[in-house]
C-alpha cells in the first residue's frame, strides 16, 4: 500500500514539475532589446539564403504550370520542404497539385501562404524587355506567383533554426495557393477544415511595392461560373429549320448579360470567355458552353449578379429551346485584413528597407515601363518610373473603391486572422496578367524582392511565436471589428467539386516542349544564364 501511495505522490510531483517546466517555456519572456538581437540574427539568416531564394524563384518560373496544373512546382517544393524536416500532405482537398507542409509542435499555429499558378499565353524569356517567348503560345509567369513560396519558405526555415536554438514552442504550416487564377481552391480548403485550428495566416503576394494593409482592401469577390447548353444538331445549310443551336443560346446570353450592365453598380466587374462554341460551321452545334466572372464588393451583390446571371441564361435556353444547366468553377470574397498583423508586418517591413537596385534594374525596368506604355502616375498619384526606392504609409480599410481584382486569399481571412505582404519582385506599371509581367520575374529583381520579403516575413514570425499578445490581438480585432457585423457565407456548397480539369489539355499541349527549358541549377547559376540572356536586355538586337 505504502508503495503504492508513494507512487502516487511521485506521480503528482513529476507532473507539477513538468507543467512547471512548460509553463516556463510557453511564458519564456523576450524583451524588446532580446527580441531586436534576434530579429538581426533572423535577416542574416534569410541574407544568407539569398542562393536557395534564387533557385526556387527561378525553378518555378520555368515550369511555367497554369492553375490545377503545377505537377512540376509543387514536387519540387514539397521535396524543399521535406528535405527541411517538413512534413506534407499531398493532395488536400481533393486537387491532386495541393499540398499542406507542417513542422512544430503545439501553439500558436501560424500559415503561411502563397500562390505558385502562372497565365495563358505569357511565356516570356527573363531580362529582355520585348516580346521573346520561351515557347510560343506556352503559359509563363506573367504574374509573378513563381516567386512567393521562396518568400514563405526560407522565412519559415530560418525560423524554425531558431525556434530549434531558442526551445520556442510553436507550428508554422505552409501551403501553395493552387490555381489562384481560377480562384480554385482556397475557399474549398477552408470548407475542409484545413485553417480550424490554426491561429493566424501570412499570405504573401507579388508587388512592384513593399507594404502590407488592414481592413477592406478595395477588392472584389467574384463567382466564377460556366453555362453549358445543349441542343441538337442538323446540317447548317440543308435542314438548319430542325436544329436548336447552343451557340445561338450563349451568343444570346452574352447579348443580355451586356444590356444588364447598364443596371449593375459601377463597381461590378464581369467577363466571360466563349470555351465552347461549336466543331465547324456546317454542323449547327449541338453543345456550347460560355464561362464568366461575375465580380462585385460585397457578398450580396456578387449574389445577386450571380442570380441574375442564371436568370438570363434561362431565358437564353428558352428562345433557343435548348437546355442549360451551370457549374461553379471558383470563388473568392472580397478581401479584409487583420489590423494587429498588418502593423506588425509593416514595422518590420520599415526594418527591412527596399532592396537596393543596381542600374541594370532600373534599366529593365524603364525599358520594359516604355514597352507596355505604363502611365506617368499610379491610381494613387505616385510616380511610376523605374523601380521603387521608398516604402508607403500604411493603409487601413479604403473609404469608396471602384472594385477591381479579386484573389481567394479572403476566404481564409474571413475565417482567421490574415494578412497579405506584398514584396517588390515586379515592376510598376503593367498591365497585369501579360506576358510582359514575366520580363523581371527570373531576374534580380525577383531575386532581390523576394529575399526583402522573405526578411520581413521572418520577423513577422518572431513576432507572433514570441509575443502572445499578437496573436490576441488579432484575435480580437477578427472578432470585435471584422466579424462583428459580418460573418463569412460560402459562395461554395458542400459538394461542389474543385474544378481540377481545367488547363489539362492547354499545359498538356506544352508540357514536353517547357520541359526542355526547365531550368537546372546544376548546371546554371541562374535561369538568365541558361537561357543565355544578357541582363538587361533593353533593345531588340
Ligand atoms: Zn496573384
Amino acid at each position: 500500500m505504502n508503495k503504492y501511495l508513494f507512487s502516487v505522490k511521485t506521480f503528482f510531483v513529476l507532473a507539477i514539475v513538468l507543467l512547471c517546466s512548460m509553463q516556463t517555456k510557453a511564458q519564456k519572456k523576450y524583451t524588446e532589446k532580446d527580441l531586436a538581437a534576434l530579429k538581426q540574427t533572423l535577416m542574416q539568416t534569410v541574407a544568407g539564403k539569398s542562393k536557395e531564394v534564387q533557385v526556387m524563384v527561378d525553378q518555378i518560373f520555368s515550369f511555367a504550370e497554369l492553375g490545377f496544373q503545377e505537377v512540376e512546382t509543387s514536387k519540387y517544393i514539397t521535396s524543399v520542404l521535406t528535405k527541411n524536416g517538413f512534413t506534407v500532405e499531398n493532395g488536400i482537398s481533393n486537387v491532386p497539385t495541393a499540398w499542406m507542409a507542417k513542422w512544430g509542435s503545439g501553439s500558436p499555429v501560424i500559415a503561411l501562404g502563397s500562390d505558385v499558378d502562372c497565365i495563358p499565353k505569357a511565356s516570356q524569356k527573363p531580362g529582355v524587355a520585348y516580346k521573346a517567348p520561351i515557347v510560343e503560345g506556352a503559359p509563363g509567369h506573367g504574374e509573378g506567383h513563381n516567386s512567393g513560396q521562396a518568400v514563405i519558405i526560407y522565412a519559415a526555415i530560418a525560423m524554425k533554426e531558431l525556434m530549434e536554438r531558442e526551445k520556442l514552442p510553436g507550428t508554422i504550416l505552409i501551403w501553395p495557393g493552387i490555381a489562384e487564377e481560377l480562384v480554385g481552391t482556397k475557399a474549398w480548403y477552408v470548407r475542409d477544415g484545413y485553417f480550424k485550428n490554426v491561429d493566424a495566416c501570412i499570405f504573401t503576394h507579388v508587388s512592384g511595392d513593399f507594404n502590407s494593409s488592414y481592413g477592406d482592401n478595395g477588392g472584389n469577390g467574384l463567382v466564377s461560373v460556366r453555362f453549358d447548353f445543349e441542343g441538337e444538331a442538323a446540317h447548317a445549310a440543308g435542314q438548319p429549320w430542325r436544329a436548336k443551336s447552343a451557340l445561338d443560346a450563349v451568343e444570346l446570353m452574352n447579348v443580355g448579360w451586356n444590356f444588364k450592365r447598364e443596371h449593375l453598380k459601377p463597381t461590378n466587374r464581369s467577363h466571360y470567355v466563349i470555351v465552347d462554341g461549336g466543331d465547324q460551321p456546317n454542323v449547327v452545334p449541338s453543345k456550347a458552353s460560355v464561362w464568366y466572372y461575375f465580380r462585385e464588393r460585397t457578398y450580396e451583390d456578387i449574389k445577386m449578379n450571380y442570380e441574375s446571371g442564371i436568370k438570363i441564361a434561362e431565358g437564353a435556353a428558352m428562345m433557343t429551346n435548348t437546355k442549360v444547366t451551370h457549374q461553379m468553377l471558383g470563388t473568392a470574397w472580397p478581401g479584409h485584413f487583420n489590423k494587429p498583423l498588418a502593423e506588425a508586418m509593416y514595422a518590420n517591413i520599415k526594418k527591412v528597407g527596399m532592396p537596393t537596385w543596381d542600374e541594370k534594374d532600373i534599366a529593365l525596368a524603364k525599358g520594359v515601363q516604355a514597352l507596355v506604355e505604363a502611365p506617368k502616375k499610379d491610381q494613387q498619384g505616385n510616380p511610376i518610373d523605374g523601380l521603387k526606392n521608398t516604402i508607403d504609409s500604411l493603409k487601413g480599410s479604403v473609404a469608396f473603391s471602384w472594385g477591381g481584382g479579386s484573389d481567394d486569399i479572403a476566404d481564409i481571412s474571413w475565417n482567421l486572422p490574415t494578412i497579405v505582404l506584398r514584396y517588390p519582385a515586379n515592376i510598376p506599371g503593367t498591365k497585369g496578367h501579360h506576358w510582359a509581367d514575366a520580363i523581371a520575374m527570373a531576374t534580380p529583381i525577383a531575386h532581390k524582392g523576394s529575399l526583402v520579403g522573405a526578411e520581413a516575413t521572418a520577423m513577422t514570425l518572431l513576432d507572433l511565436f514570441t509575443k502572445p499578445s499578437l496573436v490576441a490581438d488579432a484575435k480580437k480585432y477578427f472578432k470585435e471589428v471584422q466579424t462583428k457585423e459580418t460573418q463569412y457565407i460560402p459562395f461554395i456548397t458542400k459538394d461542389d467539386p474543385p474544378a481540377i480539369h481545367l488547363n489539362k489539355e492547354i499545359q498538356g499541349a506544352y508540357r514536353s516542349q517547357l520541359e526542355k527549358f526547365y531550368y537546372d541549377p546544376s548546371k546554371f547559376g541562374t535561369y538568365l544564364e541558361q537561357l543565355g540572356v544578357t541582363y538587361p536586355t533593353v533593345k531588340k538586337p
